[in-house]
């Protein structure tokens, strides 16, 4: 016997219909690529992606067709968010920081129809866009007298101009809630980066459980900055539960660095903020000699990376902010875990409750995990035993987009999603990153791929073979070196090799220091012992550190 209860799809475009009727005077702030702050309501909002719906359908774009950007947090961006995925189209965000060859294979790979950027990034544009012929209309993200008069891009359109003309009308259209909605790469261990594939049933769910008080807490009362890029798994998807609670929302735009973000939190009273450990390295190392407090803010979700227990410390001790320790991935939509206490934890100790806060933290309810061994077999919760962590979930990635579906089956035939990463998990359900098994290094949480790294050096005439491995670094928590092995007779410096990586990858994912050696240490296989590497280097020091 089927329920008797309403079946309306759960849809991206609901969240803004409901946020325009029940918080239509909600507040979305940013700054701009211009420098200026920008203000409206989540009605004006929600008016002009129904403008953007129609540019689309005027446009001639198909059910599923994508729609590309490459830009900053900002209010055209969230436009974005509920016009292309409402209409029924596919959001492609793009990770501007990568090297313009990657941009432009991703959007070949993804079949790119519009692709709309913010002016910060017309260079990248003016480098990739004759190698994307799938890209049939160029938007910059701005007001038609700010578009420059020959920028070579063919039929260059300000967003402002394209949506002008249109009606702030439209019936957003109603389909399986299984559609495609939004789509993000993400940097492989091996070749080429692969992409997430969400829908609107992911992503309404995640919206959903985001907010829930022992996730990201997110309430009608908040103020909340995104400074975790929209083009990186969706802000976290705060665009979506911001709609969905009726949260005051901050764009900081381009000026991701701690003064600006300081000055914004302060401005606009914002309670919330989400980002990356190195987001806040910088924001702490610009209050800290100025002796700058917070007025407003009280809580921030800080993952991407290890957040360091001393930036737990300092958030809580100097400024009175909590710290929400969370993991995810861009397979996940991306929230699998938050660390917050449980009721029978609180009268614990500072000392216990801080070595509990530095864990990633408890499943939210649509994560299932567990942790195996090499045989697949699950491990205790028993917070020593620590094995490869697996996840599953209505948010979590079948399979890649145009790809293969990397789930390992259990005995019942369920699929569970190899994170790639390793872990321990406690008696109380609180999970603790404890290694990487994939061959990727985070810098500043951004991937760089060991393998790409290590294809470049040994494309070098003088090199026989390379090993690239993260080594610990105070502001970008990894930064990567290549460790390399010369063919008999030949030679190169250090310098040399460093400046053959030029122009091949992007300059940030550039190795800091080449160490020469007299063997990379290998397995039974053949296949590099990066352990053993990382044991050999132990008394290494980056340069400058
Ligand atoms: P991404 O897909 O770029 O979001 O990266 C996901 C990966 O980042 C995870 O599989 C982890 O390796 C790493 N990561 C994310 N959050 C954390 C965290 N809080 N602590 C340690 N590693 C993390």
């Amino acid at each position: 016997m089927l329920g008797l209860m309403q079946s309306q799809p759960l849809l991206i475009s609901s969240l803004i219909e409901f946020a325009e009727r029940h918080h239509g005077d909600g507040e979305i702030v940013s700054r701009r690529v211009e420098g200026d702050i920008h203000r409206y309501t989540y009605r004006d909002l929600a008016a002009r992606s129904r403008q953007l719906a129609n540019a689309l359908d005027k446009q001639g774009l198909a059910f599923s067709d994508r729609v590309a950007t490459l830009a900053w947090n900002g209010y055209r961006h969230m436009e974005m968010y509920f016009g292309v995925s409402g209409s029924g189209r596919v959001l492609h965000t793009i990770n501007p920081r990568l090297h313009p060859e990657q941009i432009a294979w991703i959007i070949n790979h993804a079949e790119d129809q519009v692709l709309c950027f913010d002016m910060s990034f017309l260079p990248l544009v003016q480098a990739v866009h004759a190698k994307c012929p799938t890209v049939k209309k160029w938007v910059a993200l701005c007001d038609a007298e700010k578009l420059p008069a020959d920028t070579g891009v063919p039929g260059l359109a300000s967003y402002e101009a394209w949506i002008a003309p249109q009606s702030a009308e439209y019936a957003w259209p109603q389909f399986d809630e299984n559609t495609a909605s939004s789509m993000c790469y993400t940097s492989g261990t091996t070749g080429n980066p692969k992409a997430a594939l969400y829908s609107h049933r992911s992503t309404t769910l995640h919206a959903y459980a985001a907010a829930l008080p022992d996730v990201m807490c997110l309430s009608a009362r908040d103020a909340v900055l995104p400074v975790v890029p929209m083009f990186h798994v969706n802000a976290w998807g705060i665009p979506y539960s911001a709609a969905l609670t009726g949260c005051k929302v901050v764009f900081p735009g381009p000026a991701m660095d701690g003064k600006s973000i300081y000055e914004l939190i302060e401005a606009e009273k914002v309670t919330y903020a989400a980002g990356v450990p190195t987001v806040w390295q910088m924001m702490l190392g610009h209050m800290k000699p100025a002796g700058l407090k917070f007025s407003t803010l009280k809580r921030t979700v800080i993952g991407g990376s290890a957040c360091p227990p001393a930036m737990i410390t300092a958030f809580q001790d100097d400024f009175g902010v909590e710290v929400l320790h969370a993991w995810g991935m861009t397979e996940m939509s991306p929230l699998g875990t938050l660390c917050t206490l449980k009721n029978k934890q609180l009268d614990l100790s500072k000392d216990e409750q801080m070595k509990i806060r530095q864990k990633q933290g408890r499943a939210i309810f649509g994560v299932d995990m567990k942790i195996v061994d090499g045989n697949g077999d699950e491990l205790p919760w028993d917070g020593k035993s620590y094995g490869d962590l697996l996840v599953r979930g209505p948010w979590i990635l079948d399979t890649y987009y145009k790809g293969e579906s990397p789930l390992i089956q259990d005995a019942q035939g369920r699929g569970w999603f190899p994170t790639g990463d390793v872990a321990t998990i406690d008696s109380n359900g609180f999970m603790q990153i404890t290694d990487r098994s994939k061959d990727v290094i985070k810098s500043g949480g951004e991937w760089i791929s060991s393998i790409d790294i290590e294809n470049i050096a040994m494309a070098h005439p003088a090199v026989a073979m390379a090993a690239c491995i993260g080594m610990p670094h105070p502001k970008w928590d990894e930064r990567p070196i290549v460790a390399v092995t010369l063919k008999p007779g030949a030679e190169v410096t250090r310098e040399e090799l460093l400046q053959f990586f030029e122009g091949k990858t992007a300059k940030w994912q550039i190795p800091d220091d080449v160490v020469f050696v007299e063997a990379i240490p290998l397995g039974a296989t053949g296949k590099m012992l990066k352990t053993r590497l990382r044991e050999q280097l132990k008394d290494y020091r980056l340069p400058g550190l």
